[in-house]
């Protein structure tokens, strides 16, 4: 890859795009033990850039074969001691070296996300900022993370110890590849343990060169490996195995329930969910800029061409303002228009794959139908990529299926309430709680309704607002884990109780 100076036009990100040389440095094969390797069984599948259709490389397709392999090097690896009892300081020094080593070649991790997925390398570069800070913070962490003496008579002296687990897999979507890699594997091994990582079959490639990076950084081996392939194969591999002590999943729901199964059929491996949401976005009539808060809820929906977990895909407006707000958040939108992933101007990027294409211009359709009014988008954008507008649904009831299902693409459904009361309703009335945003100025009702809402965390008068000091998580549907902030640190370790008899 050519590194005269770093890109920031477009002509600068296509340039470096034209350089990637996946038979030559940049790595397809899984990374097991020490070493790249081709999947025992020799498969391998496609990955594609959906923004253009073409094949990019061919990716080990690895299975139950790879899975045994893997989990038989990271249990050797952790009995060894040579990461899991290293002094946690030590531990930090090299996983800063990781964060200093993913820094310096952000751009090329970035443009592998974007190429792989669609994302606009806008959103991969925050993504990357977003992995590297969570590796700092984890890693600054581990060493400031206290046991605890238990208050006991002086007969005893009473330890809780914190102790890493075992073998960590780690499996991940594709929506932001490797910052949602971060949020797993840099707590997992800063407390010790040792990680395999599946990533998604649809973005393999950023994890395979943080596992390059992982091995410059002095991680040592079997401490991290990372298996590309299905989730069919590889992926319930790993969920079935009896040497894997804990999976950290982030997913669908259906995926979710499926790994809670396999958890249950195997060894109980301590399981974390995170997994899907259809978040409610509340507007009151009382905000003083409706037309910033319009801005912010159509980039809260169209961010990442409403691949995101959290993305504000249900939006409640107090009815007097319902209209008037509705073609401002339509007005926003028009600046928000997908375009080639390689323009850094682009708002949005293109959908992942023909699969999920399909789906959202299926739940388009599903809404026509159901009766809602289409205000904006709703069609398709010609060409050889997967481009979807910007569409706004007014009219959406809690009983279609626009207004209930997680659709994970740029559809917006619009609700109107009369007052608080049935604002908290609207909002709970899903089996998903992963975020709420509340817009006012009335502080008390902001108070109220914070305490009222069935979800994981509550913006309020932004989306999505947080830094790695806070958890990120959560309830119902939307899965039971915390990732980032020293919650997910712990999550990550068991606690061992010490009783000591002292001779009195
Ligand atoms: P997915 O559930 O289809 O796949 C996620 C991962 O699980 C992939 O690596 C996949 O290969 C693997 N997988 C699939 N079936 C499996 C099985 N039977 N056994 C083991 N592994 C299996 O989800 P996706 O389409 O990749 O991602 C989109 C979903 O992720 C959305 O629902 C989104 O809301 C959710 N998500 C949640 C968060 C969060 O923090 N809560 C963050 C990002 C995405």
């Amino acid at each position: 890859m050519s590194r005269s100076h770093p890109p920031e036009t477009h002509a600068d990100w296509q340039a470096l795009a034209a350089s990637l040389r996946f038979e030559k440095g940049l790595e397809t094969r899984a990374f097991v033990d020490d070493a790249f390797v081709a999947a025992v069984g020799g498969e391998t599948f496609t990955t594609i850039n959906p923004a253009t259709g073409e094949t990019l490389a061919e990716v080990a397709s690895c299975d139950v074969a790879d899975a045994d392999l893997a989990v038989g090097h990271a249990r050797s690896a952790f009995e060894t001691g040579e990461w899991s009892r290293l002094a946690p300081g030590k531990r930090k020094k090299v996983l800063l070296r990781l964060a200093d080593l993913m820094e310096a070649n952000r751009h090329e991790l970035a443009l592998l996300d974007t190429l792989d997925m669609g994302k606009t390398v806008s959103s991969s570069l925050g993504d990357m900022a977003g992995a590297i800070a969570c590796f700092r913070y984890q890693a600054e962490c581990i060493d400031k993370l206290y046991g605890e003496v238990a208050p006991t008579g002086e007969e005893a002296l009473a330890l809780v110890l914190r102790e890493p687990m075992g073998v960590v897999a780690s499996i991940v979507p594709w929506n932001f590849p490797l910052m949602m890699t971060a949020w797993k594997v840099a707590p997992a091994l800063a407390a010790g343990n040792s990680v395999i990582l599946k990533p998604s079959e649809k973005s393999p490639l950023s994890a395979l060169r943080l596992a390059q990076l992982a091995r410059e950084a002095g991680l040592p081996r079997g401490v991290f490996q990372v298996l590309p392939g299905f989730g069919h194969t590889v992926g319930k591999a790993l969920a079935l195995s009896m040497g894997v002590d804990c999976l950290a999943f982030t997913g669908s729901t259906a995926t979710g329930k499926q790994l809670m199964q396999y958890a249950g059929q195997s060894n109980l491996k301590r399981l974390y969910l995170e997994c899907g949401g259809k978040s409610p976005n509340i507007v009151f009539a009382d905000c003083k800029d409706l037309n910033r808060v319009a801005k912010h809820a159509a980039a809260a929906i169209f961010h990442n061409q409403g691949e995101v977990c959290i993305a504000g895909s249900r939006l409640l407006v107090e009815n007097p303002i319902r209209e008037a707000f509705i073609d401002k958040v339509v007005e926003a939108a028009k600046s928000m228009q997908p375009g080639d992933p390689l323009d850094p101007a682009s708002f949005m990027g293109a959908i992942v794959d023909e699969t999920q294409y399909r789906r959202i211009l299926g739940y388009i359709e599903k809404g026509r139908e159901e009766g809602a009014r289409l205000r904006a988008g709703g069609e398709a954008i010609e060409g050889p990529g997967l481009f979807i507008p910007p569409t706004v649904f007014d009219g959406v009831t809690p009983e279609m299926a626009i207004g209930r299902e997680e659709i994970f693409g740029p559809v917006l459904s619009v609700f109107g309430f009369d007052d608080e009361a049935e604002a908290v309703v609207l909002a709970n009335d899903s089996v998903y709680g992963l975020a709420a945003g509340l817009w006012s100025q009335d502080i008390d009702r902001i108070m109220r309704m914070t305490r009222r809402l069935h979800s994981g965390q509550v913006f309020v008068n932004n989306w999505a607002g947080g830094d790695q000091t806070m958890p990120f998580g959560g309830v119902k549907q939307s899965g039971n884990g915390r990732d980032k902030s020293h919650h997910s640190l712990e999550e990550y370790s068991e606690l061992k109780a010490v009783w000591m008899s002292l001779a009195t």
